[in-house]
């Protein structure tokens, strides 16, 4: 334990999809400040070679099996992690999907698996994590929106709908957690290198160079770009701040 407002020491966090990509980013990132941290995911295989990574900055690092887009599932793997870790002060809300249709050739199964795993999913798990966070007297939720919450894009209308209900879902929770003690709060990450951009890049491979060409750092994110400002969001130096979306893109938002 430091005097820093950013130490996470004593603290539990919940990574959804924290298995790989921005997930496994945002919990190396909690865990070199200290938080212990609980995988929740489907790929189990996936899970335990993340758990080996995390385990290497010395912290209390488990997976749980968890499908976000059930109930059941979603009780069970937090239940599971608040009695291992003894307690759960932050949930990140990290797993995600997406596909590209443009809005009148979206198959229904498609719209509901984007819109279950992206906001439905954010809303079960934060639903099972509340009362821990409540007995404990202190939570952070922080929820991975994206960029697609401000911009449409022709063939991202299940994606870019789950996204700006997740912000609407972020500013909901925070008004009514505030009085349990519990900020909530987005990150909107801008284009970042994982496997769910690499395919959209397989799709469109002429985006690489116009997206670096838009954004002002000149280059995409790298997973580790996130974990600041969710150490931040998931730290006492964030304790006034909730209901908020923040832009991690490089200054692409801004940019014309
Ligand atoms: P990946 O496709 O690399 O990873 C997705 C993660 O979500 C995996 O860990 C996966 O684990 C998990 N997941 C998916 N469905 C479920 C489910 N039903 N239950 C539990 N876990 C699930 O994506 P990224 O790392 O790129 O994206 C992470 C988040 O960041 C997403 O919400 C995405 O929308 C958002 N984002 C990403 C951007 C980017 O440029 N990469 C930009 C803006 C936002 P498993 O399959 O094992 O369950």
């Amino acid at each position: 334990m430091t005097d820093s407002p950013f130490d996470l020491s004593g603290k539990v966090a919940l990574v959804t999809g924290g298995n790989r990509g921005l997930g496994l980013g945002l919990a190396l990132g909690l865990a070199r400040v200290g938080a212990d941290i609980v995988i929740a995911c489907r790929d189990m295989a996936k899970a335990a070679e993340a758990v080996a990574e995390i385990e290497a900055t010395g912290r209390r690092v488990m997976a749980v099996a968890c499908d976000v887009t059930s109930e059941a599932s979603a009780q069970q793997a937090v239940a599971e992690a608040a009695t291992a870790m003894g307690g759960l002060h932050i949930l990140v809300n990290n797993a995600g999907t997406s596909c590209r249709f443009l809005p009148q050739d979206v198959p229904e199964a498609e719209w509901d698996r984007v819109m279950n795993t992206n906001i439905k999913g954010a809303f079960l798990m934060s639903k099972a994590a509340h009362p821990h966070m409540k007995k404990s007297g202190v939570g952070k939720v922080i929820n991975i929106s994206s960029m697609y919450a401000i911009f449409g894009g022709a063939v991202d209308s299940a994606y870019a709908t789950s996204k700006g209900g997740l912000v609407q879902y972020t500013k909901v929770c925070a008004i009514a957690w505030a009085g349990d003690n519990i900020q909530v709060n987005a990150i909107l990450p801008g284009w970042f290198v994982t496997e769910l951009t690499a395919s959209y890049l397989a799709d469109f491979p002429a985006q690489e160079a116009k997206i670096n060409a838009r954004t002002p750092a000149g280059r995409w994110g790298r997973p580790e770009d996130l974990a600041g400002t969710a150490v931040f969001l998931a730290s006492h130096a964030s304790d006034y701040i909730t209901g908020a979306s923040i832009a991690v893109d490089g200054g692409f938002s801004i940019s014309d």
